[in-house]
């Protein structure tokens, strides 16, 4: 288990990691090979030798997708934004993991009081013991 200090520290890690972060974005890349409506096209020979390969971006922001056509000398920067992206959710999901384990410890640190509290509350009172001692 993971100290206060500890998680404090791996927090400014990523802190300092977020700042580091180039241009991002959202979405993912994929390869799309097309037929076009020319008549006698190759796209329509037999086997077809379909258009292509076409990079395609699509990402859902704010609920709605969208697609964009990504052109192939833009295709290695489009990759890196996704990357960082990528690293910003990862980032992100570790900070607010770290938050609830330091809330937790915080938590614990309250446990001896509860647990004593609970032994307390199991011991005979001071009033059966009178009785007792009468009898
Ligand atoms: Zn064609």
């Amino acid at each position: 288990m993971r100290t206060r200090e500890q998680i404090d520290r791996r927090i400014a890690e990523i802190k300092r990691a977020l700042t580091q972060l180039g241009p991002l974005r959202p979405g993912s890349i994929s390869r799309q090979y097309n037929i076009c409506g020319t008549p006698g096209c190759r796209c329509k020979a037999d086997p077809p030798e379909k258009h292509g390969p076409y990079h395609q971006l699509n990402f859902t922001w704010r609920g709605r997708s969208h697609t964009e056509f990504v052109r192939e000398q833009n295709l290695a920067e489009v990759a890196a934004e996704l990357d960082s992206y990528q690293q910003l959710r990862s980032l992100n999901e570790e900070w607010i993991a770290l938050g609830i384990e330091r809330a937790r410890l915080r938590h614990d640190l309250r446990k001896p009081k509860s647990t004593a509290k609970r032994r307390d509350e199991k011991r005979p009172s001071l009033e059966t013991r009178r009785r007792a001692t009468r009898k």
